[in-house]
């Protein structure tokens, strides 16, 4: 799934082209990604409206209108593009969400798979919706103290506590790993019994390489896209994420994999990770 940095990106590259722009109409071709919204309710809420602002929050894409606001999840295999020519074949075969801009260009979101979701939020939804979900890593408010206290809370392993969404938003399955390896931490230590150094030590590599990895426009490994279609250049960058067995960059020493954290593979050095 996209996480913060690839995000980031999408966003970054749409906003130009929707930020002011009215949507004259919309299309949608899949009912299954709607959440607490119906087909029609959708579709007569985004005719007229003038899209206000493009954030993110989370894993999560923002466009916010001068009603309510359309959140996007792009899932795996989902990307949202903002293009002046008409949809390819496949763009049109994969499509979920289309709709039309006042300057004729047409917002695009096609997801393959449809692992990805859509929610059309008012004022009262979004509180509801944001407040659910932790501190952004990237924020100036965001201190080492912070994430100590996220870490204090729980005894679950500290890569599960990165990845989970109410503790801390955007970080997934990459980016825990990573900076879990650039902090010299191992992943399944209990949160509570990461030190204060240590968590302070995480804070600022955890930022680092999700600073980094907005630079390089994400980490493709399969399918995601940047906002124009171009993938990302993160993977280039990755020091365990799916490396198991290869060796360490800093002993030498052949990496580990573990499922005992999550249901998927945990990539670490037992050396320099305690
Ligand atoms: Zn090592």
């Amino acid at each position: 799934m996209p996480e913060l940095p690839e995000v980031e990106t999408i966003v970054r590259d749409i906003r130009p082209a929707l930020t002011g722009r009215r949507i004259v109409s919309a299309r949608l071709e899949h009912d299954d990604v709607l959440r607490d919204v119906s087909r029609r309710g959708l579709l007569a809420g985004l005719r007229g409206r003038r899209v206000k602002r493009v954030f993110r929050r989370a894993k999560h894409a923002v466009i916010e209108t001068d009603t309510r606001r359309l959140v996007i999840q792009p899932g795996m295999t989902g990307s949202l593009l903002v293009l002046d020519r008409a949809p390819t074949r496949r763009e049109r075969d994969y499509a979920v969400l289309l709709a039309r801009l006042d300057d004729d260009r047409l917002l695009l979101f096609h997801d393959v798979r449809r692992f990805g979701t859509l929610l059309w939020l008012d004022a009262r939804g979004w509180e509801a919706y944001s407040s659910a979900i932790g501190p952004e890593p990237l924020d100036a408010g965001f201190t080492p103290a912070a994430l100590f206290a996220i870490l204090q809370r729980s005894r679950a392993a500290v890569k599960k506590v990165l990845m989970d969404q109410g503790a801390l938003a955007g970080v997934g399955n990459i980016y825990a790993q990573e900076a879990l390896f650039a902090a010299g931490i191992d992943p399944s230590k209990p949160a509570e019994q990461v030190a204060r150094p240590a968590a302070s030590k995480l804070h600022r590599q955890l930022r680092r390489i999700l600073a980094a990895a907005i630079a390089s426009e994400g980490t493709t490994v399969r399918d995601y896209r940047t906002g124009t279609g171009k993938p990302g250049s993160f993977q280039f960058e990755l020091l365990v994420y799916e490396r198991e067995g290869e060796p360490c960059v800093r002993c030498g020493t052949a990496l580990t994999g573990t499922h005992a954290i999550d249901a998927r593979i945990t990539v670490f050095c037992h050396h320099c990770q305690r």
